[in-house]
This record gives C-alpha cells, sequence and structure tokens, in this order.
C-alpha cells in the first residue's frame, strides 16, 4: 500500500480567461493532516473541487489517484462513495430541517425503502457523540450558531463513512473557542485514521494542527513541505512571492496629545435590555494606534457602536471628550461631522453595499465632498477620487465600476476603508480589520494604517487576533464582560499577559 491516500498529477484547469491552476502536483499521505494555504485566488478551493467531482473529469487536465487508483469522477456523489467528503466554505445544511435529517440528507437509511427514523435519530446522536457533542437532533438547524452547524456537517461527513475529510478555510467564520473546537475533532479523527486537507489562512492555526502543508500561488504548487521544517515567515514569503521581513511593517511616527477620551463610559443595549459597556475610561493620541483586545462578547464592538453615536440602540452615560471638547453625538452623522469614522467588522451587513459599484461605496459617506456650486454630485471629482484610491490602496478590480460583490475580502476591506479615508475623519475606529483575508492583503492594510497615522491620524483597532494587536499597537487595552480592565504599553505586552487579563477580571 502507497504511504499515499491521495495523489493529484499534474492538474490543470482553466476557466474563461483564468488558468485556476497550472500543472499543480499535490500528495496527501494516508493518515495525515495536510494543510493547503495560499492567499485568496491561488487556487485552492478549485483545486479542492476538482477532487471533489464538482469540477468533473474531463473538465480539466491530469490525473486523480486514490488509494492506488485512478479516479474519473463525474460528480460530487462519485467521489463520496469512495470516502472523500468536502465541507465547503459555505455550509451547505439546510436550515428548516432537523439535525439528524441534516445529518442523513441524500443517504437515508432505509429499511425495505421505508427511511428509519428511529435508527436515523441514533446514528446520527452516535455520531456526535463521538464528535463530544451531545445534543438534541431535533433541533432545527437554523437553531445552531456556525460553530455548531460546522459540527454537524462533520457528523454528516462521518455518517458517510469519510477516509479523506476536506475542510474549505472551516474556521473563518468561527469565533476562537468553536475553531479550537474544530481543530481538536481534526486532530481526534486523525487517530482513528481519517486523513484530512484543512485550508486556512490563519497561519497559527495551520502550524498547530497540519503534518504537511503545500502551499498554492497563482495556480501553482510553491512547495509542499513537513511542519517541523517551516516557520510563519517562510509561509507567508512563499504566499506572496516576495520577502516580508516582517509581517507588521515598521513606522515612523510621531505620538502628539490626546485627541479622544472616554471616562465612566457606561452603554445600555435597549434591545437586550442590558449594560453592554458596564465601565469604561480611556484615551486615545494624536497619530496612535490603539488596539482593544478581548475574548469574543467582551463589549468591544458595542462600545465602539456607542461612540459612534447610536441613540436608537444604546442609552450612554459618562464623559467623551474629543478634540479638546466635551461632546456628546446625537446620532453618527454627529459623530461623523466630529471627525469620527467606524469601519465595521461586518462588510457584508452594514459595511458596503454590495450590488453597488466600487466608485459609489467610496464616495456615499461624503457625498457633501462633491458639491460644488449647489449642484449634486460631480461625477468627475467622483471618478478621480474613486481612481486615487483603487490605485492608492491597490484595490485588485478592473475598473472602479466593478461591483464590489465580486471583489475578494481583502479588496472589499480596501473599498471600505476608502469610503472612510475620503471623509478624512481625525480618528477612525477599525472592527477587525482583517478579519477573513489573506496574510498578503492584511499586510497591505497594515501599511495603509501605518501611513494613516504617520499623516497625524488616530486609530483604535478592535481585534481578535492577538498577533496583530501586539504587532501593530502602540498600547493595548483589554476588555473583558463590558470593562475595560486593563492597560499595556507596546513593550510591556505579550500575548500572555492579555489572556489573563482578558479571563481573569
Ligand atoms: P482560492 O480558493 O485559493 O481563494 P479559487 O480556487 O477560488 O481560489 O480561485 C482561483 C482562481 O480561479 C481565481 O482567479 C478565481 O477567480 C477563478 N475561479 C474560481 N472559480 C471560478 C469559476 N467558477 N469561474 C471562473 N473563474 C473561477
Ligand atoms: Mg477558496
Amino acid at each position: 500500500m502507497s504511504e499515499y491516500i491521495l495523489e493529484m498529477k499534474n492538474i490543470t484547469k482553466e476557466f474563461p480567461g483564468v488558468k485556476a491552476l497550472d500543472n499543480v502536483n499535490f500528495k496527501v499521505k494516508r493518515g495525515e493532516i495536510h494543510c493547503l494555504v495560499g492567499e485568496n485566488g491561488s487556487g485552492k478551493s478549485t483545486l479542492m473541487k476538482v477532487l471533489s467531482g464538482f469540477h468533473v473529469h474531463g473538465s480539466y487536465n491530469g490525473q486523480i489517484i486514490f488509494e492506488g487508483n485512478e479516479m474519473k469522477f463525474k460528480s460530487i456523489y462519485d467521489s463520496e462513495k469512495v470516502g472523500i467528503v468536502t465541507i465547503y466554505q459555505e455550509l451547505a445544511l439546510i436550515p428548516e430541517l432537523t439535525i439528524y435529517e441534516n445529518i442523513f440528507l441524500g443517504h437515508e437509511i432505509e429499511n425495505n425503502g421505508v427511511i428509519d427514523w428511529n435508527k436515523t435519530i441514533l446514528e446520527s446522536s452516535n455520531m456526535l457523540k463521538k464528535l463530544g457533542y451531545e445534543m438534541d437532533t431535533s433541533k432545527k438547524v437554523k437553531e445552531l450558531g456556525v460553530g455548531l452547524q460546522q459540527i454537524v456537517e462533520i457528523a454528516k461527513a462521518l455518517s458517510k463513512n469519510v477516509k479523506l475529510l476536506i475542510l474549505d478555510e472551516p474556521t473563518s467564520s468561527l469565533n476562537e473557542t468553536d475553531s479550537e473546537n474544530l481543530l481538536r475533532i481534526v486532530k481526534d479523527l486523525k487517530k482513528h485514521g481519517i486523513t484530512s486537507i484543512l485550508i486556512s489562512h490563519k497561519l497559527k492555526e495551520v502550524l498547530e494542527v497540519a503534518d504537511t502543508i503545500t502551499i498554492l500561488r497563482d495556480g501553482l504548487t510553491i512547495t509542499t513541505i513537513e511542519n517541523k521544517n517551516i516557520t510563519e515567515n517562510d509561509i507567508v514569503k512563499y504566499m506572496v512571492g516576495r520577502e516580508i521581513e516582517d509581517i507588521y511593517p515598521k513606522r515612523h511616527h510621531m505620538i502628539g496629545e490626546k485627541l479622544f477620551e472616554i471616562k465612566n463610559w457606561k452603554a445600555y443595549d435597549k434591545k437586550d435590555g442590558k449594560y453592554v459597556v458596564k465601565s469604561a475610561s480611556f484615551h486615545v493620541k494624536k497619530g496612535e494606534i490603539v488596539g482593544i483586545a478581548g475574548l469574543i462578547g467582551a463589549g468591544r464592538t458595542e462600545l465602539a457602536h456607542s461612540i459612534f453615536g447610536n441613540p436608537d440602540d444604546y442609552v450612554v452615560s459618562g464623559e467623551l471628550y474629543f478634540d479638546g471638547k466635551l461632546q456628546k453625538f446625537k446620532s453618527t452623522e454627529d459623530a461623523i461631522k466630529a471627525g469620527i469614522a467606524y469601519v465595521s467588522e461586518d462588510r457584508k451587513g452594514n459595511g458596503l453595499i454590495l450590488d453597488f459599484d466600487i466608485k459609489t461605496n467610496i464616495t456615499i459617506a461624503n457625498l457633501k465632498k462633491l458639491i460644488k456650486n449647489g449642484v449634486y454630485v460631480n461625477e468627475n471629482e467622483e471618478i478621480i477620487v474613486s481612481e486615487k484610491y483603487r490605485k492608492s490602496l491597490k484595490i485588485k478590480s478592473h475598473s472602479i465600476e466593478q461591483k464590489v460583490l465580486n471583489l475578494s475580502g481583502g479588496n472589499q476591506q480596501k473599498v471600505q476603508l476608502a469610503k472612510w479615508l475620503f471623509v478624512s475623519p481625525k480618528l477612525l475606529i477599525l472592527d477587525e480589520p482583517t478579519r477573513g483575508i489573506d496574510v498578503g492583503a492584511k499586510h497591505e492594510i497594515y501599511t495603509i494604517m501605518n501611513k494613516l497615522v504617520e499623516e497625524g491620524m488616530s486609530i483604535i483597532m478592535i481585534s481578535s487576533e492577538l498577533p496583530e494587536v501586539l504587532g501593530m499597537s502602540d498600547r493595548i487595552y483589554v476588555m473583558a464582560g463590558g470593562k475595560i480592565v486593563g492597560e499595556l504599553n507596546s513593550q510591556e505586552a505579550t500575548q500572555e499577559k492579555i489572556m489573563t487579563m482578558a479571563v481573569e477580571y
């Protein structure tokens, strides 16, 4: 028996105008966890779709050898029959159905042509138990959070007698606890002999779980290497194809006097009927990047929202000083007028209008700037401004007329940044500025942040990624349970110190 459960040889896959995969070779050892990494668009998902039969035999060139035999899948069903199961980036469960219905959907347990529901329910619970979860499987999937939905997907894979499990960016929408659970399960499955291919842009997690790592770039296999022989910096270098001495670029900036300060800040959430910010006092100086760290649910986003003037959602108390004056923002417009901008964590939800083009998204928050002599929207100016940002922020797109919907996550984030830069705020609040984007685009966003503070802007960065908080902040505040529980300067801060504050308040 070969050491390799899977060999993909010389795979080439073209779409109209794009060679997504160019002679890719990819070998996976039996029983290992093999991580596949690469920037957005490097071909990871396409390679896995070739493997799963989503892109059918004949639509690509090259060979797939699975357990020693050549495979010519005509559908996903064919690959699942031999034990290759993919969990896609977009979850494929049916929200209206129960957990057990979902787990056995498409391969129902039958008895004389009739579905055996008792057995279905029993087996579903067993699958979940194997994964360490005891739950009522008659719940509808829509009642579960994304974390549990992923678990149900894995249970579904187990029910199909999976030999090779493929997870395409499973943790990108999960919080830390759910991500850790998922990775624990993948490691557990390994103990039971199940081979996994894990696609992830979170290099920390890749380095934690991988036996072997393959790096793709622009549709080419750059290298396959054992985890123990590679560092995070090497991976980044292979991914982006250029030297990055440091993921976090150096900056040369002058920190000035206090620009912003809140004292005894409290925010009461009207909808939830409770205090989401119980006590927060902190300040930001001119030209400073202040990081706000904390666990999910610590109240960081609520803090930002309450500062940004959302009287419909929150009742706030305490003092807010901005630009030397005690201020009260009755609306977000007030906050914007004063010079504060907030880039939300949820790009798709409320940051951008996906159906509109780049140009409109960039200028929409500040159309005033485009009014000349009382005439609404100076279109020429709109084009010039958007082109300027498209170039300076390196927004990858064919033109400013392209719909934001079709951009990658990193480029959508840049459009959001451009939108608020056009407002030219004094204080920019960035909420999870690099969530879900690849390391090359992250580096570019950090570079933009540095340039802004060098020009005198101040930034509050809310982030759950501790390396990012440590790499980018001049000072760090830690939030827990709705309170700011500690402050650290960049020299003294470590991941351990932050975590200790975040959990022990
Ligand atoms: P990754 O998963 O690494 O982010 P993908 O495999 O999704 O990358 O995409 C690789 C390239 O192929 C990209 O340039 C993408 O735009 C293109 N591509 C992927 N799927 C399609 C498709 N169905 N039609 C056209 N182009 C596609
Ligand atoms: Mg992908």
